[in-house]
């Protein structure tokens, strides 16, 4: 079976579902999404998989006078179609790249920071997630501990996904991806998006999220790389008890000394409660 869709609906483009291509072509829903990113004079924005444009004009348009704009797009018949258009832009560029690998600390200035924003392939959208909390990681590194390189994310990923980003405890999709996301920013889900604005129509409902990171994380971890492993062992099992899935971690009774009872499972812990865990782990094995 072809990978390729009809191509009427997408100036002559044939959609490669292999890099996840749905374009958006409901004009409500593109300045719905405008008005909730709101591009400020000087802002630049860096959009991940731009497709034919249909966020990137008007990006474009509203940052002409003063802003700058960035694409990374992978597919190289998109960059190419793109191109002309670009190339009358001077504030706009465009960069033939795979997002996953592209070093986004590349593009700072200053203390100018930028803005991401994207409708992201589905199949990418975890790993792209966790390829940008590696970056400001680096960035952090680098240029001192509070230091920020995004100020805000803003993107369409599928429903479910999103939901499971913005889960409280207590629910089946409270999970790994809520924790790591809720540890280092403020996370929002804003509207629906229903699978008709796109072409072609993707199997799935999207949603948009607004990712907001965080200077300092309100709760601070102080071995991250340590709560990153006591998170993932957390759920691993899920309907496991915290005595049996933290046991390489901690006793019962040292859980029990935090306020946490070990017959409970992780599902039910707050972010607050996996950093206090981390914790004193930390503190234990000094
Ligand atoms: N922004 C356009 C729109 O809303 O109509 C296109 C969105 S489409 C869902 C996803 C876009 O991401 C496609 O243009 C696709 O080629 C691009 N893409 C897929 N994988 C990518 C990657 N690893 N790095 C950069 N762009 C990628």
């Amino acid at each position: 079976m072809s990978e390729a869709s009809d191509s009427s609906a997408t100036q002559g483009h044939r959609a490669r579902k292999r890099f996840g291509q749905n374009f958006l072509n409901d004009e409500a829903i593109i300045a719905q999404l405008l008005a909730a990113i709101s591009p400020r004079s000087g802002d630049h924005v860096v959009e991940i998989g731009p497709g034919l444009g249909a966020l990137s004009k008007p990006l474009g348009e509203s940052l002409r006078d003063s802003g700058k704009l960035t694409l990374v797009e992978i597919d190289r018949d998109l960059t190419a179609k793109l191109g002309n258009w670009v190339a009358g832009n001077p504030h706009i560029q465009l960069q033939q790249a795979d997002a996953l690998a592209f070093d986004f600390t590349a593009l700072a200035s200053g203390s100018h920071r930028l803005r991401v924003v994207g409708n992201l392939p589905y199949n990418i959208s975890t790993p792209l997630l966790f390829h940008l909390l590696e970056q400001q990681q680096h960035f952090a590194a680098q240029q001192g501990d509070h230091a920020l390189l995004f100020s805000d994310m803003h993107f369409m990923l599928q429903q479910e996904v999103v939901d499971r980003i913005c889960a409280v405890p207590g629910g089946k999709q409270y999970g790994r991806l809520s924790v790591t996301l809720q540890y280092y920013a403020a996370v929002e889900r804003l509207f629906s998006v229903p699978s008709s604005a796109f072409s072609p129509r993707p199997a799935v409902e999207s949603a948009i999220l607004r990712i907001a990171p965080y200077a300092i994380p309100p709760c601070k971890a102080n071995d991250e790389a340590l709560l990153s492993r006591l998170v993932t062992a957390a759920f691993a099992q899920r309907r496991k008890t915290l005595r049996n899935t933290l046991k390489t971690f901690c006793s019962a009774e040292q859980l029990q000394a935090l306020s946490i009872a070990p017959g409970d499972r992780a599902e039910t812990l707050q972010v607050a409660d996996f950093v206090k865990i981390a914790n004193a782990v930390q503190a234990s094995q000094q």
